[in-house]
Protein backbone atom coordinates (compact mmCIF):
# COMPACT_ATOMS: atom_id res chain seq x y z
CA UNK A 1 0.00 0.00 0.00
CA UNK A 2 1.61 3.32 -0.83
CA UNK A 3 2.30 5.73 1.87
CA UNK A 4 1.58 9.58 2.49
CA UNK A 5 4.80 10.41 4.20
CA UNK A 6 3.30 14.30 5.46
CA UNK A 7 5.25 16.92 7.05
CA UNK A 8 3.01 20.06 8.60
CA UNK A 9 4.93 22.73 10.01
CA UNK A 10 3.42 24.57 13.06
CA UNK A 11 1.61 22.69 15.91
CA UNK A 12 -0.92 25.01 17.03
CA UNK A 13 -4.27 24.21 16.80
CA UNK A 14 -4.39 24.25 12.51
CA UNK A 15 -1.63 21.65 12.37
CA UNK A 16 -2.58 19.22 15.28
CA UNK A 17 -6.29 19.29 13.86
CA UNK A 18 -4.90 18.93 10.37
CA UNK A 19 -3.15 15.61 11.44
CA UNK A 20 -6.13 14.10 12.98
CA UNK A 21 -8.32 15.05 10.29
CA UNK A 22 -6.10 13.39 8.01
CA UNK A 23 -5.43 10.25 10.14
CA UNK A 24 -9.00 9.51 10.44
CA UNK A 25 -9.80 10.24 7.04
CA UNK A 26 -11.27 7.46 4.75
CA UNK A 27 -8.63 6.76 2.56
CA UNK A 28 -6.42 4.43 0.10
CA UNK A 29 -2.98 4.74 1.53
CA UNK A 30 -1.71 4.87 4.22
CA UNK A 31 -0.22 8.61 6.33
CA UNK A 32 2.60 8.76 7.96
CA UNK A 33 3.27 12.43 9.68
CA UNK A 34 5.88 14.27 10.99
CA UNK A 35 4.74 17.70 12.90
CA UNK A 36 7.48 20.37 12.95
CA UNK A 37 7.33 23.01 15.33
CA UNK A 38 9.98 26.00 16.19
CA UNK A 39 9.19 26.01 20.04
CA UNK A 40 10.16 23.59 22.39
CA UNK A 41 6.11 23.21 23.17
CA UNK A 42 3.45 22.57 20.92
CA UNK A 43 -0.44 24.34 20.97
CA UNK A 44 0.55 27.99 19.31
CA UNK A 45 -1.54 30.68 20.20
CA UNK A 46 -3.84 28.54 22.58
CA UNK A 47 -0.29 28.25 25.08
CA UNK A 48 1.11 31.50 24.07
CA UNK A 49 -1.46 34.10 23.14
CA UNK A 50 -5.01 32.94 25.31
CA UNK A 51 -5.01 34.81 28.46
CA UNK A 52 -3.36 33.29 31.24
CA UNK A 53 -6.70 33.64 33.31
CA UNK A 54 -8.84 32.10 30.68
CA UNK A 55 -8.29 28.37 31.95
CA UNK A 56 -11.17 26.87 30.10
CA UNK A 57 -10.04 28.06 26.85
CA UNK A 58 -6.55 26.70 28.23
CA UNK A 59 -8.04 23.16 28.17
CA UNK A 60 -8.51 23.06 24.76
CA UNK A 61 -5.07 21.91 25.29
CA UNK A 62 -6.44 18.74 26.61
CA UNK A 63 -7.90 17.37 23.73
CA UNK A 64 -4.76 18.64 21.50
CA UNK A 65 -2.27 16.75 24.16
CA UNK A 66 -5.15 13.73 23.49
CA UNK A 67 -4.19 13.61 19.75
CA UNK A 68 -0.47 13.97 20.11
CA UNK A 69 -1.02 11.14 23.01
CA UNK A 70 -2.43 8.47 20.73
CA UNK A 71 1.33 8.06 19.47
CA UNK A 72 0.78 8.42 15.67
CA UNK A 73 2.37 11.76 14.64
CA UNK A 74 6.10 12.32 15.63
CA UNK A 75 6.52 15.49 16.44
CA UNK A 76 9.60 17.52 16.28
CA UNK A 77 9.85 20.66 18.56
CA UNK A 78 12.37 23.44 18.56
CA UNK A 79 12.70 23.02 14.56
CA UNK A 80 12.33 26.31 12.62
CA UNK A 81 11.13 25.50 9.13
CA UNK A 82 13.26 27.81 6.74
CA UNK A 83 16.32 27.69 9.45
CA UNK A 84 16.28 24.06 10.80
CA UNK A 85 14.68 22.67 7.54
CA UNK A 86 14.23 24.11 3.87
CA UNK A 87 11.65 23.45 1.50
CA UNK A 88 14.21 20.97 -0.51
CA UNK A 89 14.53 18.83 2.77
CA UNK A 90 11.10 18.31 2.65
CA UNK A 91 10.98 17.77 -0.97
CA UNK A 92 13.39 15.09 -0.47
CA UNK A 93 11.43 13.22 2.96
CA UNK A 94 8.20 13.93 2.25
CA UNK A 95 5.17 13.72 -0.54
CA UNK A 96 3.53 16.61 1.03
CA UNK A 97 3.83 19.91 3.37
CA UNK A 98 0.66 21.84 4.79
CA UNK A 99 2.09 25.19 6.52
CA UNK A 100 -0.21 25.87 9.55
CA UNK A 101 2.40 28.67 10.93
CA UNK A 102 0.00 31.00 12.14
CA UNK A 103 0.36 34.37 13.24
CA UNK A 104 2.53 36.57 15.96
CA UNK A 105 3.19 39.47 14.87
CA UNK A 106 1.32 42.72 14.97
CA UNK A 107 -0.37 44.42 12.25
CA UNK A 108 0.93 47.92 11.67
CA UNK A 109 -1.12 51.24 12.40
CA UNK A 110 0.44 53.97 9.91
CA UNK A 111 -0.28 57.05 12.52
CA UNK A 112 2.21 59.69 13.18
CA UNK A 113 3.77 58.98 16.75
CA UNK A 114 3.79 54.99 16.66
CA UNK A 115 7.40 55.00 16.87
CA UNK A 116 7.75 56.66 20.08
CA UNK A 117 8.75 55.07 22.80
CA UNK A 118 6.05 53.60 24.97
CA UNK A 119 3.99 52.85 22.15
CA UNK A 120 3.55 48.63 21.58
CA UNK A 121 2.01 46.12 19.97
CA UNK A 122 -0.95 44.51 21.82
CA UNK A 123 0.85 40.56 20.08
CA UNK A 124 4.33 41.40 21.70
CA UNK A 125 2.69 42.50 25.17
CA UNK A 126 0.85 39.06 24.69
CA UNK A 127 3.73 36.95 23.82
CA UNK A 128 5.43 38.61 27.26
CA UNK A 129 2.69 37.49 29.26
CA UNK A 130 1.72 34.45 28.49
CA UNK A 131 5.63 33.41 28.68
CA UNK A 132 6.77 32.94 25.12
CA UNK A 133 10.72 32.24 24.95
CA UNK A 134 11.73 34.64 22.09
CA UNK A 135 10.58 37.92 23.77
CA UNK A 136 12.87 39.62 26.22
CA UNK A 137 11.75 38.46 30.15
CA UNK A 138 11.07 42.24 31.20
CA UNK A 139 8.49 44.98 29.93
CA UNK A 140 8.43 48.28 30.59
CA UNK A 141 5.15 48.65 32.77
CA UNK A 142 6.16 52.39 34.32
CA UNK A 143 2.95 54.19 32.90
CA UNK A 144 0.24 55.47 35.39
CA UNK A 145 -2.15 56.14 32.31
CA UNK A 146 -2.17 53.67 29.16
CA UNK A 147 -4.33 53.37 26.41
CA UNK A 148 -4.74 50.38 23.84
CA UNK A 149 -6.18 50.64 20.33
CA UNK A 150 -9.07 48.09 19.28
CA UNK A 151 -12.32 47.05 20.26
CA UNK A 152 -11.74 43.06 19.28
CA UNK A 153 -11.09 40.33 22.07
CA UNK A 154 -7.46 40.96 22.31
CA UNK A 155 -7.93 44.46 22.75
CA UNK A 156 -9.80 43.12 25.54
CA UNK A 157 -7.56 40.93 26.61
CA UNK A 158 -4.47 42.93 26.88
CA UNK A 159 -6.68 46.19 28.77
CA UNK A 160 -7.66 43.38 31.25
CA UNK A 161 -4.44 42.14 31.55
CA UNK A 162 -3.07 45.74 32.56
CA UNK A 163 -5.85 46.75 34.87
CA UNK A 164 -5.95 43.84 36.58
CA UNK A 165 -4.47 43.54 40.41
CA UNK A 166 -0.96 40.94 39.84
CA UNK A 167 -2.19 38.83 42.72
CA UNK A 168 -5.69 38.26 40.89
CA UNK A 169 -3.92 36.63 38.28
CA UNK A 170 -1.79 34.29 40.86
CA UNK A 171 -3.78 31.53 40.80
CA UNK A 172 -3.06 31.15 36.85
CA UNK A 173 -0.19 29.97 34.80
CA UNK A 174 1.76 33.29 34.61
CA UNK A 175 5.32 32.92 34.63
CA UNK A 176 7.01 34.49 37.89
CA UNK A 177 8.51 37.60 35.55
CA UNK A 178 5.00 38.30 34.35
CA UNK A 179 4.04 38.25 38.10
CA UNK A 180 6.73 40.22 39.65
CA UNK A 181 6.51 42.44 36.31
CA UNK A 182 2.64 43.10 37.27
CA UNK A 183 2.76 43.40 40.44
CA UNK A 184 4.93 46.62 40.07
CA UNK A 185 3.04 48.24 37.79
CA UNK A 186 2.21 51.74 38.49
CA UNK A 187 -1.26 51.45 36.60
CA UNK A 188 -4.50 53.91 37.94
CA UNK A 189 -6.00 54.38 34.20
CA UNK A 190 -6.36 52.06 31.10
CA UNK A 191 -8.33 53.62 28.61
CA UNK A 192 -9.68 51.72 25.53
CA UNK A 193 -10.29 53.06 22.40
CA UNK A 194 -12.42 52.27 19.54
CA UNK A 195 -13.31 53.86 16.26
CA UNK A 196 -17.04 52.70 16.44
CA UNK A 197 -19.88 52.86 18.20
CA UNK A 198 -20.70 49.96 20.98
CA UNK A 199 -23.07 48.40 18.18
CA UNK A 200 -20.28 47.78 15.88
CA UNK A 201 -17.89 46.44 18.33
CA UNK A 202 -15.75 43.29 17.34
CA UNK A 203 -15.48 41.72 21.10
CA UNK A 204 -17.84 39.29 22.49
CA UNK A 205 -20.10 39.59 25.13
CA UNK A 206 -18.11 37.35 28.07
CA UNK A 207 -15.15 39.14 27.32
CA UNK A 208 -17.24 42.50 28.07
CA UNK A 209 -18.98 41.14 31.02
CA UNK A 210 -15.40 39.77 32.29
CA UNK A 211 -13.66 43.51 32.30
CA UNK A 212 -16.66 44.43 34.98
CA UNK A 213 -15.99 41.64 37.16
CA UNK A 214 -12.55 42.67 37.95
CA UNK A 215 -11.33 43.65 41.88
CA UNK A 216 -11.36 46.94 42.74
CA UNK A 217 -11.47 48.15 39.16
CA UNK A 218 -14.27 50.34 37.84
CA UNK A 219 -15.45 50.59 34.43
CA UNK A 220 -15.98 54.40 33.22
CA UNK A 221 -18.24 54.57 30.11
CA UNK A 222 -19.56 57.49 28.67
CA UNK A 223 -23.29 58.75 28.34
CA UNK A 224 -22.39 60.58 25.14
CA UNK A 225 -21.61 57.34 23.26
CA UNK A 226 -24.90 55.66 23.48
CA UNK A 227 -27.00 58.63 21.17
CA UNK A 228 -27.63 55.78 18.59
CA UNK A 229 -28.52 56.11 15.33
CA UNK A 230 -31.03 54.19 13.55
CA UNK A 231 -28.74 51.15 12.28
CA UNK A 232 -27.20 50.80 15.98
CA UNK A 233 -30.73 50.17 17.11
CA UNK A 234 -31.75 47.72 14.40
CA UNK A 235 -28.40 46.04 15.17
CA UNK A 236 -29.22 46.15 18.66
CA UNK A 237 -32.79 45.03 18.13
CA UNK A 238 -31.99 41.97 15.70
CA UNK A 239 -28.55 40.46 17.16
CA UNK A 240 -28.36 38.99 19.85
CA UNK A 241 -24.90 39.76 20.54
CA UNK A 242 -24.65 43.16 19.95
CA UNK A 243 -27.75 42.92 22.44
CA UNK A 244 -26.19 41.96 25.33
CA UNK A 245 -23.39 44.28 24.81
CA UNK A 246 -25.52 47.42 24.68
CA UNK A 247 -27.12 45.51 28.12
CA UNK A 248 -24.04 45.12 29.37
CA UNK A 249 -22.62 48.27 28.64
CA UNK A 250 -25.73 50.05 30.27
CA UNK A 251 -26.10 48.53 33.80
CA UNK A 252 -21.92 50.20 33.77
CA UNK A 253 -23.55 53.38 33.30
CA UNK A 254 -25.81 52.74 36.39
CA UNK A 255 -22.96 51.60 38.49
CA UNK A 256 -21.50 54.07 40.85
CA UNK A 257 -17.92 54.61 40.53
CA UNK A 258 -15.04 56.18 42.45
CA UNK A 259 -13.74 53.39 44.96
CA UNK A 260 -11.63 51.51 43.49
CA UNK A 261 -8.11 52.02 43.04
CA UNK A 262 -8.00 51.55 38.82
CA UNK A 263 -10.33 52.49 36.25
CA UNK A 264 -10.97 50.99 32.87
CA UNK A 265 -12.51 53.62 31.00
CA UNK A 266 -14.03 52.36 27.36
CA UNK A 267 -14.02 55.54 24.54
CA UNK A 268 -16.41 54.99 21.73
CA UNK A 269 -16.27 57.06 18.35
CA UNK A 270 -12.61 57.30 18.66
CA UNK A 271 -10.87 57.60 15.81
CA UNK A 272 -6.49 57.64 16.20
CA UNK A 273 -4.75 60.46 14.65
CA UNK A 274 -1.72 60.74 16.34
CA UNK A 275 0.24 59.92 19.13
CA UNK A 276 1.94 62.89 21.86
CA UNK A 277 5.13 62.98 22.61
CA UNK A 278 7.77 64.46 24.27
CA UNK A 279 12.06 63.62 24.10
CA UNK A 280 10.72 60.31 21.78
CA UNK A 281 8.51 59.32 24.61
CA UNK A 282 4.59 59.16 24.32
CA UNK A 283 2.91 61.76 26.86
CA UNK A 284 -0.67 61.12 25.06
CA UNK A 285 -2.85 60.00 22.57
CA UNK A 286 -5.21 61.87 20.16
CA UNK A 287 -8.76 61.16 18.36
CA UNK A 288 -10.83 62.10 16.34
CA UNK A 289 -14.50 62.35 17.78
CA UNK A 290 -16.84 60.04 15.13
CA UNK A 291 -20.36 60.10 15.04
CA UNK A 292 -23.23 57.29 13.63
CA UNK A 293 -23.41 57.54 9.36
CA UNK A 294 -26.77 55.82 8.91
CA UNK A 295 -25.58 53.42 7.27
CA UNK A 296 -24.03 51.35 10.25
CA UNK A 297 -20.36 53.01 9.87
CA UNK A 298 -19.09 56.20 11.41
CA UNK A 299 -17.72 59.36 9.93
CA UNK A 300 -15.39 61.77 11.36
CA UNK A 301 -16.84 64.68 12.96
CA UNK A 302 -13.54 66.89 12.59
CA UNK A 303 -12.86 67.54 16.53
CA UNK A 304 -10.23 66.31 18.17
CA UNK A 305 -9.32 65.11 21.76
CA UNK A 306 -6.51 64.30 23.35
CA UNK A 307 -6.03 62.15 26.54
CA UNK A 308 -2.98 62.05 28.99
CA UNK A 309 -0.86 58.92 28.83
CA UNK A 310 2.84 57.30 29.23
CA UNK A 311 1.92 54.05 26.63
CA UNK A 312 -0.23 53.17 23.92
CA UNK A 313 -0.91 49.17 22.69
CA UNK A 314 -2.12 48.99 19.70
CA UNK A 315 -4.49 45.88 19.12
CA UNK A 316 -5.54 46.76 15.83
CA UNK A 317 -4.70 42.66 14.53
CA UNK A 318 -2.45 39.97 14.45
CA UNK A 319 -0.43 39.34 10.85
CA UNK A 320 1.60 36.23 9.44
CA UNK A 321 5.13 36.01 8.87
CA UNK A 322 6.48 34.83 5.18
CA UNK A 323 8.04 31.71 5.04
CA UNK A 324 11.11 30.66 3.01
CA UNK A 325 10.68 29.65 -0.63
CA UNK A 326 6.71 29.63 -0.20
CA UNK A 327 4.45 32.82 -1.72
CA UNK A 328 3.54 35.17 0.24
CA UNK A 329 0.62 37.61 0.18
CA UNK A 330 2.43 41.00 1.98
CA UNK A 331 -0.54 42.62 1.98
CA UNK A 332 -2.86 40.56 3.87
CA UNK A 333 0.10 38.19 5.87
CA UNK A 334 -0.81 35.13 4.79
CA UNK A 335 0.18 32.17 2.08
CA UNK A 336 -1.87 32.95 -1.02
CA UNK A 337 -4.49 29.48 -1.59
CA UNK A 338 -7.28 28.19 -2.26
CA UNK A 339 -9.19 25.99 -0.13
CA UNK A 340 -5.66 25.03 1.26
CA UNK A 341 -3.95 24.94 -2.03
CA UNK A 342 -1.35 27.03 -1.88
CA UNK A 343 -0.82 29.37 -5.44
CA UNK A 344 1.53 31.04 -7.23
CA UNK A 345 2.18 34.31 -8.90
CA UNK A 346 -0.08 33.28 -11.49
CA UNK A 347 -2.26 31.64 -9.30
CA UNK A 348 -1.48 28.12 -10.26
CA UNK A 349 -1.81 25.05 -7.91
CA UNK A 350 2.07 25.04 -6.22
CA UNK A 351 2.18 20.79 -5.98
CA UNK A 352 2.55 19.12 -2.92
CA UNK A 353 2.26 22.62 -0.87
CA UNK A 354 -0.61 23.17 1.50
CA UNK A 355 -1.71 25.71 4.29
CA UNK A 356 -3.87 25.77 7.15
CA UNK A 357 -5.22 28.13 9.93
CA UNK A 358 -4.50 31.64 10.29
CA UNK A 359 -1.95 31.33 8.05
CA UNK A 360 -4.31 30.60 5.70
CA UNK A 361 -7.40 32.59 6.04
CA UNK A 362 -5.58 35.45 8.14
CA UNK A 363 -5.86 36.26 11.81
CA UNK A 364 -9.18 35.80 12.53
CA UNK A 365 -11.99 33.31 14.16
CA UNK A 366 -11.59 31.38 17.05
CA UNK A 367 -9.67 27.80 17.93
CA UNK A 368 -13.21 26.07 16.57
CA UNK A 369 -12.60 27.52 13.01
CA UNK A 370 -9.15 25.72 12.39
CA UNK A 371 -11.11 22.68 12.59
CA UNK A 372 -13.12 23.14 9.64
CA UNK A 373 -10.14 24.86 7.99
CA UNK A 374 -8.50 22.03 8.47
CA UNK A 375 -11.11 19.97 6.80
CA UNK A 376 -10.75 21.89 3.77
CA UNK A 377 -7.42 21.61 4.10
CA UNK A 378 -7.08 17.94 3.81
CA UNK A 379 -9.68 17.24 1.37
CA UNK A 380 -7.13 18.82 -1.27
CA UNK A 381 -4.01 16.64 0.29
CA UNK A 382 -6.27 13.53 0.08
CA UNK A 383 -7.29 14.47 -3.33
CA UNK A 384 -4.08 15.58 -5.16
CA UNK A 385 -2.03 12.52 -4.98
CA UNK A 386 -1.23 12.80 -8.62
CA UNK A 387 0.62 16.29 -7.22
CA UNK A 388 2.81 14.72 -4.39
CA UNK A 389 6.34 14.96 -4.79
CA UNK A 390 8.13 12.18 -5.05
CA UNK A 391 10.36 11.95 -2.19
CA UNK A 392 13.97 10.23 -2.80
CA UNK A 393 14.52 10.00 1.21
CA UNK A 394 10.82 8.56 2.30
CA UNK A 395 11.99 6.68 5.67
CA UNK A 396 11.71 8.15 9.10
CA UNK A 397 14.95 7.25 10.24
CA UNK A 398 16.26 9.75 7.92
CA UNK A 399 14.57 13.00 9.24
CA UNK A 400 16.06 12.33 12.70
CA UNK A 401 19.66 11.79 11.06
CA UNK A 402 19.54 15.12 9.18
CA UNK A 403 18.38 16.74 12.10
CA UNK A 404 20.99 15.25 13.86
CA UNK A 405 23.77 15.96 11.50
CA UNK A 406 22.99 19.79 11.70
CA UNK A 407 23.28 19.49 15.07
CA UNK A 408 19.49 20.31 15.91
CA UNK A 409 18.55 20.07 19.62
CA UNK A 410 15.25 19.08 18.93
CA UNK A 411 12.44 17.61 21.16
CA UNK A 412 9.63 14.95 20.82
CA UNK A 413 6.24 13.91 22.44
CA UNK A 414 8.17 12.52 25.15
CA UNK A 415 10.22 15.59 25.51
CA UNK A 416 7.28 18.12 25.92
CA UNK A 417 5.62 15.70 28.50
CA UNK A 418 8.97 15.35 30.60
CA UNK A 419 8.41 19.74 30.05
CA UNK A 420 4.70 19.52 30.69
CA UNK A 421 5.21 17.58 34.27
CA UNK A 422 7.92 19.72 35.17
CA UNK A 423 5.72 22.96 35.10
CA UNK A 424 2.63 21.27 36.84
CA UNK A 425 5.49 20.46 39.91
CA UNK A 426 6.79 24.01 39.71
CA UNK A 427 3.17 25.32 40.28
CA UNK A 428 2.15 22.97 43.18
CA UNK A 429 3.97 23.76 46.09
CA UNK A 430 2.38 26.78 45.16
CA UNK A 431 -1.06 25.67 44.68
CA UNK A 432 -0.95 27.08 41.15
CA UNK A 433 -2.16 24.88 38.66
CA UNK A 434 1.07 25.19 36.75
CA UNK A 435 4.19 27.57 36.25
CA UNK A 436 5.26 28.01 32.73
CA UNK A 437 8.81 27.70 31.53
CA UNK A 438 9.75 30.82 29.99
CA UNK A 439 13.81 30.65 28.75
CA UNK A 440 14.24 28.34 25.61
CA UNK A 441 17.25 26.79 26.59
CA UNK A 442 15.96 25.92 29.68
CA UNK A 443 12.67 24.68 28.18
CA UNK A 444 14.93 22.69 25.42
CA UNK A 445 16.80 21.19 28.69
CA UNK A 446 14.05 19.98 30.43
CA UNK A 447 12.51 18.55 27.52
CA UNK A 448 15.59 16.13 26.46
CA UNK A 449 15.80 15.30 30.13
CA UNK A 450 19.53 17.15 30.05
C1 LIG B 1 -4.29 37.12 22.18
C2 LIG B 1 -5.16 36.05 21.59
C3 LIG B 1 -6.18 35.51 22.35
C4 LIG B 1 -7.00 34.51 21.80
N1 LIG B 1 -7.99 34.01 22.58
C5 LIG B 1 -8.81 33.06 22.08
C6 LIG B 1 -9.85 32.52 22.86
O1 LIG B 1 -10.05 32.91 24.02
N2 LIG B 1 -10.64 31.56 22.29
C7 LIG B 1 -10.44 31.10 21.01
O2 LIG B 1 -11.16 30.20 20.54
N3 LIG B 1 -9.45 31.61 20.24
C8 LIG B 1 -8.64 32.57 20.73
N4 LIG B 1 -7.66 33.09 19.95
C9 LIG B 1 -7.53 32.61 18.56
C10 LIG B 1 -6.71 31.30 18.44
O3 LIG B 1 -5.54 31.42 19.19
C11 LIG B 1 -6.42 31.02 16.96
O4 LIG B 1 -7.66 30.83 16.29
C12 LIG B 1 -5.57 29.79 16.71
O5 LIG B 1 -4.50 29.69 17.62
C13 LIG B 1 -4.99 29.78 15.31
O6 LIG B 1 -4.35 28.56 15.14
P1 LIG B 1 -3.12 28.28 14.14
O7 LIG B 1 -2.72 26.87 14.40
O8 LIG B 1 -3.49 28.67 12.78
O9 LIG B 1 -1.96 29.28 14.57
P2 LIG B 1 -1.07 29.34 15.90
O10 LIG B 1 -1.87 29.01 17.08
O11 LIG B 1 -0.38 30.65 15.82
O12 LIG B 1 0.03 28.17 15.71
C14 LIG B 1 1.06 28.29 14.77
C15 LIG B 1 2.26 27.47 15.23
O13 LIG B 1 3.24 27.46 14.17
C16 LIG B 1 4.53 27.63 14.74
N5 LIG B 1 5.42 28.18 13.72
C17 LIG B 1 5.39 29.42 13.18
N6 LIG B 1 6.39 29.59 12.29
C18 LIG B 1 7.10 28.43 12.27
C19 LIG B 1 8.26 28.00 11.56
N7 LIG B 1 8.91 28.78 10.69
N8 LIG B 1 8.72 26.72 11.78
C20 LIG B 1 8.08 25.90 12.67
N9 LIG B 1 6.97 26.28 13.38
C21 LIG B 1 6.49 27.52 13.17
C22 LIG B 1 4.27 28.59 15.90
O14 LIG B 1 5.32 28.55 16.86
C23 LIG B 1 2.94 28.06 16.45
O15 LIG B 1 3.15 27.07 17.42
C24 LIG B 1 -6.81 34.07 20.46
C25 LIG B 1 -5.77 34.62 19.71
C26 LIG B 1 -4.96 35.60 20.25
C27 LIG B 1 -3.88 36.19 19.40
Amino acid sequence: MTTLRLAIVGAGPAGIYAADIILKAERQFDVSIDLFEQLPAPYGLVRYGVAPDHPRIKGIITALRDVLDRGDIRIFGNVRYGVDITLDDLKKHYNAVIFSTGAIRDADLDIPGIDLEGSYGAADFVSWFDGHPDVPRTWPLEAQSVGVIGVGNVALDVSRILAKHADDLLPTEIPANVYEGLKASPVTDVHVFGRRGPAQVKFTPLELRELGEMNDVDMIVHDEDFDYDEASKTAIATNKQVFVIDKVLNQWRQRSVGEASRRLHLHFYAKPVRLEGTDGRVTGFTYERTRPDGAGGVEGTGELRTVELQALYRAVGYFGSPLDGIPFDEKRGVIPNHEGQVLDDSDHVVPGVYATGWIKRGPVGLIGHTKSDAMETVQHVLNDQANWWAPTSPSPESVDELLASRGVEYTDLEGWHRLDQHELALGEPEGRVRIKVVPRDEMVKVSRGE
